[in-house]
């Protein structure tokens, strides 16, 4: 069965759907069906389930892409300098406003008031004034005053919390290695596996995505290397962080523990904003549609969260607990796809001119290429742009023009296509094999006629690199579809 099949292209959102697998779609069928509602990425959260269950579903959801003739991403997510409580004498605990709580050296608590955690260095780096979140922001704590062993806190919101729930030290500046041991152990685990991204959770410098990407490329592994924006330092050092980077989350998670809850839509606003510049995909995560977790409608706030995600230029948007551990994870991907469609008809009509790049590279023939091919396409009112391509380069680019040209990009590597479903507006088609110049014409024909629904006598505008003239950069044909 080919997922294209009895799919038009007003059926396939131009923004990309990631999925978290977990209990609740790990089996063959559900995975299957998850690709046909829309999903183009699978993320594996390393933070949970163990390495069988990760190689397993790996195994599955590449069963699951044979069989519907397709090609998906998976990403495999690296939990990061992420630190958590030890095990609560009391558990869970309950605290109040004004309370004193102490943290101590060590992995379980002696009594009630005694707090542990994962992260050693805790307790030398804390400094009095400073603040300590549990449970994803639910409790504040403030450092009232330290000795070599004890850190002494005053619980300024109460709440109740949990062993092993994560610790946030937003106004700390931690020495933690941002690839831990875990992390590295991962990440070359990852270089065994058919995976396409690995991103890092935590990131504070570009240095940081630096370390995992050599780590990968000296395991012969070329997977892209996604950055986790969730730390005020990494706000702070965006442009070099998005440059080292082949993709960016916004992990909203996180970051809206590490920041003022109130400043993520500014601040999601603003690495979108960075990743478009910079020409790199950004994806917008956590908490989408959380009331999907039990519910099998979204809350108003919710749509209109994935909604204006989209209007603000997100390439995907991730789905976390909806997917993995939630009720309804099929009817998650398909209202996610509903709202993408709906919302990029708005996004269309403000669209309606080709601009170009913001600061186009006069020494990027592939760009100008690209904003050539789309304005001819647009004069022509073209069925279709299809590149040909063999390293997805040009695909990129087009991606971050942001045209409603629908377009598809042919490549021969499977890699190659995985990457491109993490591109906005670009269909990856995977050949198998180098393709010549008259199978891709018989392709463009066939798939401007029963995808996009064209007819003969229809403009197509087709791009392909140097692979059939290789003294030449770029081409640019245009043809009917006959
Ligand atoms: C987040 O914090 O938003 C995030 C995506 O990371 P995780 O799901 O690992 O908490």
């Amino acid at each position: 069965m080919d997922v294209m099949q009895d799919k038009t292209l007003s059926d396939i959102s131009r923004t990309k759907t990631i999925a978290t697998v977990g209990p609740a779609c790990e089996s063959f069928e559900i995975l299957k069906d998850l690709i046909y509602r829309g999903v183009d990425i699978f993320r594996l959260n390393m933070a949970h389930g163990s390495r069988e269950s990760h190689e397993t579903a790996i195994a599955r959801i590449r069963q699951a892409e044979a069989a519907l003739q397709t090609s998906v991403g998976i990403l495999i997510d690296l939990a990061g300098p992420k630190i958590r409580l030890g095990q609560l004498a009391q558990d869970p605990l309950v605290v109040t406003n004004g309370q004193q709580l102490t943290f101590v050296r060590g992995v379980e608590s002696a009594g009630a008031d005694e707090l542990t955690c994962s992260y050693e260095g805790l307790v030398d780096e804390v400094q009095p004034g400073q603040a300590i979140v549990l449970a994803d922001g639910l409790v504040r704590l403030q450092v009232t005053a330290k000795t070599d062993d004890r850190v002494e806190c005053v619980v300024m919101d109460g709440g109740t919390f949990r062993s092993r729930q994560g610790v946030n030290l937003p106004s700390t500046q931690l020495s933690i290695p941002a690839l831990g041991e875990k992390d590295r152990d991962n990440a070359v685990w990852a270089t065994t596996q058919s995976v396409d991204f690995v991103s890092l959770s935590f990131v504070r410098n570009a240095d940081e995505i630096n370390e995992l990407k050599t780590l990968l490329r000296d395991h012969g592994c070329q997977a892209g290397v996604i950055g986790k924006i969730e730390k005020r330092e990494a706000l702070d050092n965006l442009d070099k962080i998005v440059l080292a980077c082949d993709g960016v989350m916004v992990a909203r998670g996180d970051l809206g523990v590490e920041i003022e809850i109130y400043k993520t839509p500014v601040a999601q606003k603003k690495i979108i904003k960075t990743c478009l510049r910079h020409r790199r995909p950004v994806i917008v995560a956590t908490q989408m549609l959380e009331s999907m977790h039990t519910s099998k409608q979204p809350t108003r706030a919710e749509v209109s969260d994935v909604a204006n995600a989209i209007l603000d230029g997100a390439d995907a948007c991730m789905l976390s607990g909806e997917t993995a551990i939630g009720q309804y994870p099929a009817e998650a991907v398909t209202m996610m796809q509903e709202i993408m469609l709906e919302t990029e008809q708005l996004l269309r009509r403000t669209a309606s001119q080709i601009s170009g790049p913001d600061d186009p590279n006069p020494n990027d023939v592939s760009e100008a290429v690209m904003f050539g091919a789309a304005q001819i396409a647009q004069q022509l009112e073209a069925r279709i742009v299809v590149i040909s391509s063999s390293t997805g380069e040009t695909a990129l680019i087009k991606s971050k023009q942001r045209d409603f040209i629908p377009t598809v990009c042919l490549t021969h590597h499977r890699e190659v296509a995985r990457f491109i479903c993490l591109y906005w507006g670009v269909i990856p088609i995977c050949t198998g094999q180098p393709h010549t110049p008259e199978q891709f014409r018989s392709f463009v024909n066939q798939w401007a006629k029963s995808v996009a629904l064209g007819e003969i006598g229809d403009p197509v505008v087709m791009v392909t690199d140097n692979q059939w003239m290789p003294d030449v950069h770029d081409n640019i044909l245009v043809g009917r579809i006959s």
